[in-house]
């Protein structure tokens, strides 16, 4: 028997998922037709969430023997979901995928088909078009895998998404990354192993809001950055040999202009607008350094990535006692 895990990261969804666990049920009984040696597991991550996401779990897991789910004692984001969700899954493939089906259901046949053929290791879905979104929105994530792709050895597909299809051998792979600060689209790469990108159109979310605010996912292209690329680093040295050169070339012209003719030095203005230039470009890099100081600090505590406070497991024991 092969075991398929499916881990869904949740945080405030209570409204989508009775329709995600419809569709992916479907889903299930359509491969399990096809391939009668599958079996499978749905594995919810309840990521601190403030409605009734952790009762939904409940009560699937009474009704549905393959539904596990584990609550974490408060918010950890997703990646943080993500990554219990690999630790956690037993299966000998893993499907990562959001609730709020956007990541459609009706894709997984297709990956475990791709998967199964020895050819890849991994399938995943690729957004060609950003409909939905605002236009502003959509020029900024462009340019950031733009910079991205230029400054950093690791490659981020443009429109690559969470929504994957592993095998065992990758989750490892993946799992072997202990980092805190976790950027799953950088780690999804940079493990290798062969990835097949299914190209498709963006969907709008089936019910409820997205946690993702501008602010949030601009923070989250810097982290991306910071966690995959040393670049910021080079480029503010870079700043200050440029400001060097430019120094040196102006104490030549400044030297020569007073032996020469001999102009007093003069310029009470220049001399502020310098200092002030200068003093912001030590700043900058200065903050730059601190970025990755203060990466180094998080993981030099070694605090852990989730904390659980339920699983469906700690519940039937509890009942086994009583
Ligand atoms: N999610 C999560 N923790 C968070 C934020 C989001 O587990 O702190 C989950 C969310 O429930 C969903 C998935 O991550 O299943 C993607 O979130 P969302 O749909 O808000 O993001 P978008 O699709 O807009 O990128
Ligand atoms: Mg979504």
């Amino acid at each position: 028997m092969k075991l398929i895990s499916i881990v869904v990261p949740c945080y405030n969804e209570e409204e989508v998922l009775p329709l995600f666990y419809a569709e992916i049920t479907k889903v299930m009984a359509q491969i399990q037709e096809k391939h009668s040696d599958t079996d499978f597991e749905l594995l919810f991550i309840n990521d601190g969430s403030k409605d009734g996401t952790l009762k939904e779990f409940r009560n699937m897991a009474e009704k549905d023997s393959r539904v596990r789910y584990i609550s974490f004692s408060r918010n950890f984001g997703k990646e943080a979901g993500m990554y219990a969700g690999l630790q956690n899954a037993k299966g000998d493939y893993v499907v990562v995928m959001d609730a709020d089906l956007q990541h459609p259901p009706k894709f997984i046949p297709q990956m475990y088909e791709y998967v199964l053929s020895g050819e890849y290791d991994c399938a995943t879905t690729r957004r060609v078009s950003r409909e939905g979104e605002s236009k502003i929105r959509s020029w900024f994530s462009r340019q950031f895998y733009k910079i991205m792709n230029k400054i950093s050895q690791t490659e981020i597909v443009d429109g690559a998404q969470d929504f994957r299809f592993m095998t065992r051998q990758m989750v490892e792979a993946i799992l072997s990354m202990k980092e805190y600060n976790r950027f799953s689209k950088g780690i999804f790469s940079w493990v290798g192993f062969r990835t097949k990108y299914m190209p498709y159109e963006n969907v709008e979310r089936a019910a409820g809001t997205t946690a993702w605010s501008f602010k949030s996912l601009f923070k989250y292209s810097l982290e991306g950055i910071f966690a995959f690329s040393t670049a910021p680093l080079a480029i503010s040295s870079l700043l200050g040999i440029v400001s060097c050169l430019i120094a040196f070339i102006m104490i030549l012209i400044v030297v020569i202009k007073w032996l020469v003719w001999g102009d007093p030095v003069q310029g009470y203005t220049t001399t502020i607008c310098v200092l002030l230039m200068i003093g912001g470009l030590q700043l900058f890099c200065m903050g730059i350094l601190g970025q990755y100081l203060s990466k180094t600090y998080l993981e030099s505590k070694s605090r852990p990535i989730y904390l659980i406070q339920e699983t469906e497991e700690f519940v039937q024991k509890n009942k086994e006692q009583d």
